[in-house]
This record gives C-alpha cells, structure tokens and sequence, in this order.
C-alpha cells in the first residue's frame, strides 16, 4: 500500500532530507521489559538490565520529556533540542506495571504506554499476535491476523495463554494503578490493533473513538495521542491520518525510523524501535540515529 497522501509522503520525504541538518529530537518505542529475555520471536524483548542502563545513559546525558510535550512543541513549531528524547510503549503488557514502571520511577523518567484497548477487559485474553507467535508457520499467521477484524479472526488452534504470565495485557486497575503516577501517560492504540489500511474510513473512526474513550474513561484526563497499530508505511493507509485529526487526537506516531525536525508532520511522528542492548550499545546506537547528548557516556565509568 503506497503512502497515505502525496502530502504526508512530501513531508516525509523533506523529513529524510533534511535529517542531516538541524536540530532533532527521537522519540524511543519499547514493547516488552521483561527480567530475563526469552526466545521472542516477534523481537519485543528488552531486559530489566538492559533497560535500567538506558535509562542510566538517557539520564546522563539527554533531555527526556513526556511524549506529550515533544508532540506539543512540535505543533507549535519549536526547534526542537537536539538531544532531546521522549520514550514510548506499545500495547500495554503487563511487564510494563511490573518491570518498566519501576525503573522508570527510580531514574524519574516519563513515559507514554499506547493501549489496545479491546484487551483492557478481564476476559479478553491474551493480544493475538502473542497467541500466533508460537503457532507453526507463525509469521503467515501474524499476516493473515492483522488485517482481519475481530469477528473474523479465527483463532482456534492457537495456544489461548503464553508461559510467559507478564506477556499479557494489563487490564482496567493495573492501567489505572500505572496512570496514577503522573509522570506515566496512556495513549490510544486503536481498539483492536488491526492494521488501519485494511479497514474502511467509518471502521476507522470507530476504531479510534473507542480506544480514546476507554483511555479517557480509565485516566479522567483527555486522551491527547495515538500510535498507529504496526506504524509501518504499508500499514496506516489513506483514512487514518484525516480520522486522527477528526477524532481530536492532537498527535499520532508511526514506527517508521526517523528523527523527527522542525517540518515532521505531527500526524505521522517517527519513533525508533529500540534492540535489546547494554548502556555502552545503547549510547552508539542513539549517536549513529544523529541524537547527541550533552556529553560523552562512558558505560561503565557512571554506573
Ligand atoms: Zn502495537
């Protein structure tokens, strides 16, 4: 599927361009924090120890602000700083209450977890794409799921729990026991994570509304940010960014690699997947992406 709109793909264009010039900001996206890496064959995984030396290398030497404010002087046209880093999670594991939010509180670190909010309720079960990881041929699976809507995904044959008890979606209290720290904010993440360019324009808006109202209904705050589900280019399609806007989002990220400038279109923000890697890694891998910090991390030297 080719980009949304020939604006979205000129805007995303200048973006790549102009990454060598000027001021930059990254946003960072994890998915899982777990306290021993497993086999993760979809590559969600960062360890509780690698995590906490980020951390340690964010706090030495970047400038860390809620995903919000990023997104808020991105609207308003600041140059963003360019050591400037905002951290992100997708789909709302539960590892994030028990291993990431901890860490987070101990280094006073920000950060915004995307929900899929269909998985909120006790009897949900577990996020289906955890379901179809560790079925035979999983990867045609993971592809034949994603664009299908709930009702006609069928999944029958797929294991309904993982072994891993931290792998599943935190339901209603653990969200608002998470939401109650006010450096920790919850986004939208549509309600069923299914890829947006399969569904119709209505589905969409739909989609979306229902994700910010059980946000808003869980925080009593408005529900100012989304995430794309996947937020890869083939994966947004030409609706999402005009029912973003609709809905009354003021921002919406994707999970294309890019920094994001002066000219990034706030209705596509970058964010960069962040490898499972120690603080000396960590700290190479954010100078190769073109975010600088105020000064040189020696690994071990701060620890
Ligand atoms: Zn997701």
């Amino acid at each position: 599927m080719a980009y949304p709109t020939p604006l979205a793909t000129l805007r995303s264009r200048a973006s790549r361009l102009g990454s060598r010039f000027g001021p930059a900001a990254a946003v960072l996206l994890y998915h899982r924090i777990v306290p021993k890496r497993g086999d993760d064959p979809l590559n969600l995984e960062v360890s509780a120890e690698e995590f906490e030396e980020h951390l340690r290398v964010l706090a030495f030497g970047y400038r860390v602000v809620p995903l919000r404010q990023l997104a808020e002087e991105l609207r308003r046209g600041v140059i963003v700083d360019r050591n400037t880093i905002a951290i992100s999670f997708d789909d709302g594991y539960l590892d994030n209450l028990n291993v990431a939010a901890p860490i987070l509180q101990r280094f006073d670190t920000p950060a915004t977890f995307f929900i899929a909010t269909r998985y909120v309720e006790e009897d949900a079960g577990e996020f289906f794409w955890m379901r179809a990881a560790s079925a035979p041929g999983a990867e045609t699976v993971q592809e034949q799921l994603k664009t299908q809507r709930p009702a006609e995904q069928d999944l029958s044959g797929l294991p309904e729990t993982s072994s891993d008890p931290l792998a599943r979606p935190m339901r209603r209290a653990e969200l608002r026991a998470l939401a109650q720290d006010p450096r920790f904010d919850l986004g939208a993440h549509t309600h069923s994570h299914t890829q947006l360019a399969a569904l119709t324009a209505a589905e969409i808006s739909d989609e979306l509304r229902s994700s910010r109202k059980v946000i808003e209904s869980l925080t009593q705050q408005p529900c100012p940010l989304l995430a794309y589900p996947f937020g890869g280019p083939a994966d947004m399609g030409p609706y999402a960014r005009r029912a973003a806007k609709r809905v009354g989002f003021r921002a919406a990220f994707t999970a294309e690699r890019y920094l994001i400038r002066w000219r990034t279109d706030p209705w596509f923000i970058p964010r960069f997947t962040v490898p499972s890697c120690d603080g000396v890694q960590f700290a190479e891998w954010l100078s190769r992406l073109g975010v600088a910090p105020q000064a040189r991390y020696a690994g071990a030297t701060f620890a």
